[in-house]
């Protein structure tokens, strides 16, 4: 499955950057394929790219999505277990005189930290009543996780904005009233432990902001996920730079790789992303290939980067088409549009192709939003992607007699 983040647009003038774009081999595989369109989630559902990403590895989002927190914790390699409540974090500067939550956000980013591995190290021996765990992800974000508790009906601490002071974590529920106190113990004694942190003293004299708070926010509790194995008998890797979708690949039991290179933007490396997902598919039943940067360059409203990434990403894409198609199907769509226009993620149905030796081929030459409706899939959703193919593949179970 390679799955290109945001690919598909909404016109302008007529036109979309899949349209323009040089692309021979996305339209040899749309030639070869079957093709259509898809609604990830549902009609009308502007999708995010984790509850998409359930949905097409066959996951009701609805009843399996667990909020941001939990996927970016497994996505950065935390095992997590069902009932453990997961924050995404950032370190951030605060300045003031009293608790934590007296003082002032000057900034949420703490200078852009990079290095924050000391940190993380001195803010995992902090004496709490609970089991927690803090790990890196990204520049000077983190996730923490807190372990074997059942509810994660809490506000969040981050105030999202500079200048305000840093929020108390408040119980919405009952249920949420321990680890809420436990949640605000952790933030003082984070500050505290951070405050004095020889690196922040050695930045402060370097006239840099010190990184002496933790910010939370996107609390999700662990549920219960039965396992992509389980579901389908096959196992699974998901190839990705994105901790998000690694996540979601672990969340559901299978393996996440991030090839040397692969940076999630407009400069990854696609040789060596597809490189692996090939190498892959000699010991994984599935392979999911995620492809980040058109969603970016979307998000930007960046028609033209849009065009060149698609442009360099379809030279790589010729190795696809050297595979054993009786034995092999391969599975190109997007997880949502992200169209320059709008700089976001939208609910316009996604391009899909389907290439295997017994789809029915239809008259699509093209990889393209106009082109694929005319196709033999027709409309589809997100969920159903993996049957097809799995019964393509004469895999599927019959239902019924
Ligand atoms: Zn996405
Ligand atoms: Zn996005």
């Amino acid at each position: 499955m390679l799955i290109v983040d945001g690919m598909p647009d909404r016109p302008i003038g007529g036109r979309t950057p899949l349209s323009v774009a040089k692309k021979p081999n996305l339209d040899k595989i749309a030639e070869m394929g079957i093709n259509g369109i898809m609604d990830t989630i549902s009609p009308g559902i502007r999708p995010g790219s984790d509850t998409s990403h359930l949905a097409l590895l066959g996951f009701d989002p609805y009843k399996f999505y667990m909020g941001r927190g939990p996927i970016e914790a497994a996505g950065v390699g935390i095992d997590l277990k069902p009932g453990d409540i997961a924050f995404r974090a950032n370190f951030a500067t605060v300045v003031g005189s009293g608790s934590v939550f007296d003082k002032v956000v000057v900034d949420r980013r703490a200078g852009r930290i990079e290095q924050t591995e000391e940190l993380i190290n001195a803010l995992n021996e902090i004496d709490l009543p609970v089991k927690f765990e803090v790990a890196k992800a990204t520049g000077h974000r983190a996730v923490v996780v807190f372990r074997g508790n059942s509810s994660a009906e809490l506000t969040e601490t981050d105030p999202k904005v500079v200048g305000e002071k840093v929020k108390k974590c408040k119980p919405l529920a009952d249920s949420a009233k321990e680890i809420a106190e436990i949640i605000n113990e952790f933030t003082q004694k984070a500050h505290e432990v951070l405050e004095k942190h020889s690196l922040n003293l050695e930045r402060e004299k370097r006239g840099l902001p010190k990184a002496n708070a933790i910010l939370l926010r996107g609390a999700g509790v662990m549920k219960e996920i039965p396992s992509f194995r389980d579901r389908f008998g096959l196992n699974l890797a998901v190839v990705s730079a994105t901790a998000l979708i690694k996540g979601v690949g672990r969340i559901v039991g299978g393996d996440a790789f991030t090839p040397q290179g692969a940076t999630g933007n407009k400069r990854t490396n696609l040789e060596a992303k597809l490189g692996n997902s090939l190498d892959l598919l000699k010991k994984y039943d599935v392979v999911l290939l995620h492809i980040k940067a058109p969603d970016e360059i979307g998000h930007d409203r960046d028609f033209e980067g849009k065009v060149e990434f698609i442009e360099r990403l379809d030279s790589h894409l010729g190795r696809i088409l050297d595979l054993d198609f009786s034995k092999n199907c391969v599975i190109v769509t997007s997880d949502h549009s992200t169209p320059v226009s709008v700089g976001e993620h939208t609910a316009d149905p996604v391009v899909v192709s389907i290439l295997h030796e017994g789809v029915r081929v239809d008259d699509v030459k093209r990889f393209t939003e106009f082109d694929a409706p005319k196709g033999g899939l027709c409309r589809i959703k997100g969920m159903d992607l993996l049957n097809i193919a799995l019964d393509l593949l004469n895999l599927s179970k019959k239902f019924g007699a």
